[in-house]
């Protein structure tokens, strides 16, 4: 979660652990989801997405995979989408499986996974494959892709032209989660000080961490691994910024 130090009004009271307004479109300018499909794509194209993550599974299922996966005393036996395909190879894929689904996804798997976006662009080489723009063809005719419609005509150019307000300025200490739409997380404190004190007695927080995430005006993040070490971004901000410096 990334957070970030803010300096508002000592009597700033927005509602802790909500979006502040200021972020929040207003609600008349929020468009209803399109009624006639879920992500902006039509059925068929949900299908064919479905069947590519399937297709770009398989460059975990090689000999090869099983080898890695035994190493790690990680079961080897088929994901269970695959055990009841219909006429079944006797065998694994062999590793020139991979070629495939690079030259699908147009990237290597990385240890063996595919991820969403691997999977969006092999989806898209595939429409491209069959003789159709992957730019129109499953592409929802009613939201033309966007997942949503307008409510009322020019609502959307409304919603586009919508300028968010971030929350006044002033002398007050305040810590935010900046992960999504920002929102206040903490009480306003009068001094840095104040602000550390809270992290310390309520969040959990050592004192040297707390003091480096305001030094450094926030963390960006959840987690580092290091070594194989997991580290907080925020609680271990005084650890993680000596491995920055090193
Ligand atoms: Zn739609």
């Amino acid at each position: 979660m990334s957070v970030e130090v803010r300096r508002v009004p000592l009597d700033f009271d927005a509602p802790l652990g909500q979006v502040w307004q200021g972020y929040v479109a207003p609600a008349e300018l929020r468009m209803p989801l399109c009624p006639a499909c879920r992500y902006g794509h039509t059925a068929a194209r949900e299908w064919l997405e479905t069947f590519t993550h399937l297709l770009l599974m398989l460059a975990d299922e090689t000999t090869a995979a099983v080898r890695r996966k035994r190493a790690r005393g990680q079961a080897t036996t088929m994901h269970p989408y695959f055990q009841h395909l219909l006429d079944q190879p006797p065998t694994r894929p062999g590793d020139d499986i991979e070629e495939l689904t690079v030259g699908l996804a147009g990237r290597p798997p990385r240890d063996g996974m595919h991820d969403g976006l691997d999977r969006w662009n092999a989806t898209k080489a595939i429409i491209t494959a069959a003789g159709l723009d992957p730019q129109t063809w499953g592409v929802c005719a009613r939201c033309s892709g966007e997942g949503r419609i307008e409510a009322c005509p020019g609502q959307a150019a409304q919603l586009a032209a919508w300028q968010p307000v971030p929350p006044p300025e002033g002398p007050g200490w305040q810590l935010w989660s900046t992960s999504g739409d920002p929102t206040p997380t903490t009480p306003v404190f009068a001094t840095a000080d104040g602000l550390v004190d809270h992290l310390v007695r309520e969040q959990g927080y050592r004192e040297a961490a707390a003091r480096q995430v305001i030094a450094d005006g926030g963390s960006i993040g959840s987690l580092w691994l290091v070594g194989g070490q997991p580290y907080h971004a925020a609680r271990d901000a005084d650890q993680t910024a000596v491995m920055r410096k090193e």
